[in-house]
Formats: C-alpha cells, structure tokens, sequence
C-alpha cells in the first residue's frame, strides 16, 4: 500500500479512542456547567457534538469495508479532515456558547477542558497534518478571544498562555507527522527492497519470465499434483538454434530485444495453467500441468503445443531494424514415473533437445528409453574424469606431422584417458561431455602444462614445434591467455615452440574477443593452426582476419580424396586458396600413398596420418625423433 493511504488509515484507525474521548470530556464539561450557563444551550451543544460523532463513527465502519491491500480514494482524506473541522469547530463553539463571563473558576476550567481535547486531537489526528492543525486552531482561537474580550489582567494572561499554547501544540504537531511519515518511508522502501529480492530470486530480469528455481519448484509441486491425481504432464525444453550468431553479428542488445520478443510470442501461445521460463541464455522451458488422464494423450497434447511453438518461428522477428529469422529446438518429456525427481525430468526434455539438434535443428524429439543411457553416459563419464585427473590416469600421445621430404616437423599431442577397466580410451569419448559439462578447462589446464614439461625435454634432443588442442571453452576463459604467458614463464620454453590447434566454431562465437586474445598471444610467439578445417561452416572473411600459420584440412576429406571427385575438388581448392592467403596446410588423416601424392601434386607441404604414423605415447616420440 502507498504512504499516502497509510496516513489516512491511521487517522481513521484511532477514530474510536477519539470519540470516547469527546463523550467523556463533553459529558463532564456540561455536567460541570450545568449551574453556570443556560441549560438548553449545554444541550444544543452537547448534542451537536454527539451527533457529530455519531457520524464520524458510521463513517469509520464504512472505512473498515475497503480492501486492505487497494490504494484508498481521496474522497476519505477529505472526509477526515471535514470531520476534523466540524469537531474543532464544535469545540470552539464551546468556548463561545459556554462560556460564563464572571466566574474565573468555571472559565479556567472550560480551558483546561479543551487544551486537553487539543493535546489529544495531536496525537490522532498528525497524520494528516491539514486536520490536525484546523482542529487546534478552530478550538484555541475563540477560547483566546473570549480571554482577551474580558479585559481583566487574569483575561489577558489566559488569552496570551492560549496563543502561546497553540503554537506549541502546533508545532507538536508538524513534527510528529514528520515521524510518522518518515517512518512510513522508512518501513516502504524496506517492504520493497524485501519484494525486489524476493523477484529477482524467482524471475529472470531480462524477461520477466519465472527463472530456474522458480520452474524446478514450480515442476516438482506440479509432480506431486499429477501423482495425486493420476494424470500426466509435460517438460517441453526450447533452445534457440544458433543465437550466438545473432549476438555476435548484431550485438548484444539485438540478442537481448530478441530474448524478449520470444518470451513473449511465447507466452502469449499458452494455456494460463501452463508456465514458460527461462532456464538462462537462450534456454527456455515449458512446463504443461495436466496434459491428459492417459499418457498416449498427453504426449498428444505437448506434442501439439511443440508444433504450435515451432510455428511462432515462422514469422521472422523485427529488432532494432534488423529482421532475424530464427528456429528453435525442442524436446520433451513426460512426467511422472516412477521415483523421479524434477531434475532428471529437465534432464530427460535437455537429452531429447540435444537429439533435435542432432537431427539437424529446427525440430522436435520426445525423450526415449534409449535416450536414458546417454544421460547415464554422461554421469558416468563426469564422474570419471574427476578422477583421471585425481588418479593420474590421463596421458598425453603424440602424432608426428611431417614434411614432403618425409621429416617430422611437428608432433600433435592428443590426450588419453588411461581407464583402470576399459583401457586407453580415445577423446571422442569424452572431450565432448567435458565441454558440457566445464570440465574441460581443468583438463586443458592439465594438456597445457604436461606438453610444455615434454616439450623441454624434446628440445633437448630436437626442434620440432608441438601442436596443443584448445578446445572453444577454454579458449574463451578470461584468464587464458595469462595462464599461457605464466606457464612460458615457469617452464622456461620457448613460444616459437608451440601451435595452438583451435577450431572454426569458435569464430562463431565472441569474433572480436578471439581475433584479439590470437593476436596477443602471437606477439608472444605462439602459432596457431585452424583444426578440421572444412567442417564448421565459418565464413571464409574470418580467414583474412584472423593471423593464422596453419590449416589442416579435416581428415574426412583426405579419407576419398581418390575415389570422391568433390573431395578431390574441396581439397585442392583449400590448398589454392591457402597458398593465397599465405597460409600453410597440413592435410590430416593421411592413409595411402595415392592419397600423399595426389596431395603433394597439388601442393601440399604438410602431412599427418597413419601413414607416417599413429598417435604414439611420448617415450615412442622421443624414440622416433633421436
Ligand atoms: P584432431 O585434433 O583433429 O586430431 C586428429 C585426430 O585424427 C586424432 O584422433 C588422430 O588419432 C586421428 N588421426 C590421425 N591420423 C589419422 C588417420 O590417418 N586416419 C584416421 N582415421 N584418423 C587419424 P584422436 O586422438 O582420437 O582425437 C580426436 C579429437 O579429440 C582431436 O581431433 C581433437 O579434436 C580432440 N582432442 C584430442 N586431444 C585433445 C586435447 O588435449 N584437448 C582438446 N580440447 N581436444 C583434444
Ligand atoms: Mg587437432
Ligand atoms: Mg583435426
């Protein structure tokens, strides 16, 4: 409620204390003066006043009907200082009408009768300073008058203690509503703090939409519902196909605008019962309460409200001038069954999102059984790794990358995972879901340091460069590029030493952001090479950009490179456009001889493949290279 309807219900509130106050003290006051003046006077008087009350008490239970929680109309401030006025001025009627013109004691008496109704109205009426002053006033005034037209020494003083007792009262009275506006304020910003929290703690504030802990509450209370009550409900999980593009091209206030607009075209497409919130990027989850009594119909039902949302997409969407095309993923899971809890549902929609994107994006999968196993897959995985690197069990091959004469100028270290039960496994297994899962920079961390330990003893025997996998992850942390310069440092290598392979998606991302961390880290003397170069579908204006040494062509390429006539062409055309550029190659996956001399016709330099050999553990390299 606003400070302004609280003063008023605070007047209003002490309505009763007031009108005992007055029956008391005009009862006393006309029994008192019941010899001294006339008697139907006293009555008028008395009656008047009454009736006056009576009023203020039937306004005062039409007051207690309004709502507690609505602002209240002006029209009861007005009344509450009407009644103020009228009660004032009954009061200084008294010192008029009542008043016996030779009897001190009587006089004084009267006096000390309304300074008290005075001292009282204050403490009442302050919170509504207008009628706390027109009170005092209307009562004081004629009481002075009255003293002052004795014309006595004794009428002066009275007149005068009567003036001077009024601005004391009066300014009594400012201050204490000074109080308790203040202390209104006081008690409103802190209500209003404590609702921001408690906002912010449920909704997201980009969207308005419910955020995280408010859909996971929200889902687990709606489980129980639907076990109670035996029907289904769905978890529909919607992520935005390629948003970082938008936000990378068109900035972030593009990216935000378009947040928005899909929160609310989505909002607007369902039912009330049903919630949509924004789990945090570009992730958004539906959930749809009481889908149906029978699972085949309810997964019907969010079947439906999928295509209906997949549909929204269809109308691009405007912002800040720019007109976006967008699609969205989405997957779906129903609930309930057996123990499960609201995550593992958000987990099963995530799965059956993932599984859209697969298929190409732009579509939806509900969960299936079989999906099950790669949410065990992934657990077991994370779990795994955290103990690799605990237990040590991680290790670092290396592949040779040789030259056309045949010389090995380069080795790429490709990390394994030494798994107590299941053997060396590769880092398709895993490098994935270390990425989902953040993992990756600790792993990163670990690939960084031990190849910068063996580069020192390659050197020793050597002058081949090592080529260090950097995963888009990592490669975005903040600190990255420090952590480089201070591992140099400690291990006292040589830059020149070392490549960095990263990959064409992450020109997707944060473009200038990366451009910029590449340059400085190349004025330290690192070289950097483009990975699988073919497969991410970057725009070639990176290429010119970006101060590469290397691209390696993506070995599924150089894999029919004699039987596929397009790879043949797609392959050639890197090298030509390479040569161009100023850039080296490195053709991966280099199986066959046919596959080397076609490569070399064309001009290729560098080479790396089963041919020259397999990625081998660091004591067969040092071996190789002696
Ligand atoms: P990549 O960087 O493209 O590494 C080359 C992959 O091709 C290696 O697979 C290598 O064993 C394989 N390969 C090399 N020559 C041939 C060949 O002639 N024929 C065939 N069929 N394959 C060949 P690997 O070691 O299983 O690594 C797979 C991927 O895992 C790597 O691809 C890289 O993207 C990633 N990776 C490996 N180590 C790391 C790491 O330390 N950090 C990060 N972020 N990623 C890593
Ligand atoms: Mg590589
Ligand atoms: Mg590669």
């Amino acid at each position: 409620m606003d400070i302004r309807s609280e003063l008023i219900r605070i007047i209003y509130s002490s309505v009763p204390m007031s009108l005992v106050t007055i029956l008391i003290n005009s009862s006393i006051l006309s029994f008192i003066l019941w010899g001294v003046v006339a008697h139907t006077t006293i009555l008028i008087w008395f009656g008047l006043t009454n009736l006056c009350s009576l009023s203020r008490f039937w306004l005062y239970k039409k007051f207690q009907l309004l709502d507690v929680e609505t602002s209240i109309p002006v029209v009861w401030e007005q009344a509450a200082l009407f009644s103020s006025i009228v009660s004032g001025g009954l009061w200084g009627a008294a010192s008029l009408w009542l008043f016996p013109e030779n009897d001190i004691a009587h006089q004084v008496f009267l006096a000390f009768v309304i300074a008290g109704m005075c001292a009282g109205a204050i403490t009442t009426l302050s919170s509504i300073l207008k009628a706390s002053v027109s009170f005092v006033i209307l009562c004081l005034v004629p009481l002075a008058g009255q003293f002052l037209l004795l014309g006595t020494d004794i009428g002066n003083a009275m007149a005068v203690m009567s003036i001077l007792f009024l601005l004391m009262i009066l300014a009594s009275s400012k201050n204490l509503n000074r109080t308790i506006t203040e202390s209104l304020l006081i008690r409103h910003e802190r209500n209003q703090a404590v609702d921001t929290i408690q906002y912010k703690a449920f909704y997201d504030e980009l969207t308005n939409l419910p955020n995280r802990r408010f859909l996971t509450d929200h889902l687990k209370q709606d489980l129980a519902r639907s076990i109670r009550h035996d029907h289904y409900g769905a978890v529909l999980f919607v992520d935005l196909d390629h948003f970082k593009a938008v936000n990378d091209s068109l900035g972030h206030a593009v990216g935000d605008e378009l947040l928005r607009q899909v929160s609310s075209r989505v909002r607007n497409c369902l039912r009330d019962e049903d919630t949509v919130g924004r789990l945090g990027g570009d992730e958004f989850v539906i959930l749809i309460s009481e889908a149906g009594d029978e699972l085949s119909e309810a997964s019907e039902k969010a079947q439906e409200i999928a295509e209906k949302i997949l549909n929204l997409f269809v109308t691009t969407f405007i912002t800040q001038g720019n007109e976006i095309h967008m699609t969205v993923s989405i997957g779906i899971s129903m609930y309930p069954f057996e123990e499960m809890t609201s995550d593992e549902f958000l987990q099963r929609a995530d799965v059956a999102m993932y599984q859209a994107k697969e298929g190409g994006r732009n579509a939806i999968r509900q969960f299936l059984p079989e999906m099950q196993r790669a949410i065990e897959k992934r657990r077991e995985v994370e779990r795994g790794l955290r103990q690799a690197l605990e237990k040590n069990e991680l290790e670092l091959y290396y592949q040779p990358i040789v030259n056309s004469m045949g010389d090995v100028v380069c080795a790429e270290a490709l990390l394994r995972w030494n798994h107590p039960e299941r053997g060396v496994v590769a880092p398709a297994e895993f490098i994935e879901i270390a990425e989902k899962t953040g993992l990756i920079t600790l792993l990163g961390d670990w690939v960084l340091l031990t190849a910068c330990q063996q580069l020192v003893q390659i050197a020793e025997n050597s002058d081949i460069t090592i080529s260090i996998n950097v995963s888009p992850h990592q490669f975005s942390e903040p600190l990255f590029t420090d952590k480089i310069k201070t591992l140099f440092n400690d291990c006292s290598i040589d830059p020149k030493k070392i490549r960095l392979e990263i990959t064409e998606g992450m020109m997707l991302q944060d473009v200038e952001n990366t451009i910029e961390k590449i340059q400085y880290l190349k004025s330290l003397g690192l070289g950097f090479s483009i990975d699988d170069f073919g497969t991410g579908y970057s725009s070639l204006s990176y290429l010119k950009q970006l101060p590469i040494d290397m691209l390696k062509i993506d070995k599924s390429f150089v894999h029919d490179i004699d039987t596929d006539p397009d790879d043949a062409v797609i392959v050639e055309t890197i090298i030509a456009m390479a040569r161009h550029l100023n850039i080296g190659v490195v053709a991966e996956g280099v199986e066959t001889e046919e596959a080397l001399s076609f490569l070399k016709s064309k001009g290729c330099q560098n080479f790396q493949g089963y041919l020259f050999g397999r990625p081998m553990p660091f004591i067969e390299l040092m071996k190789l290279i002696s």
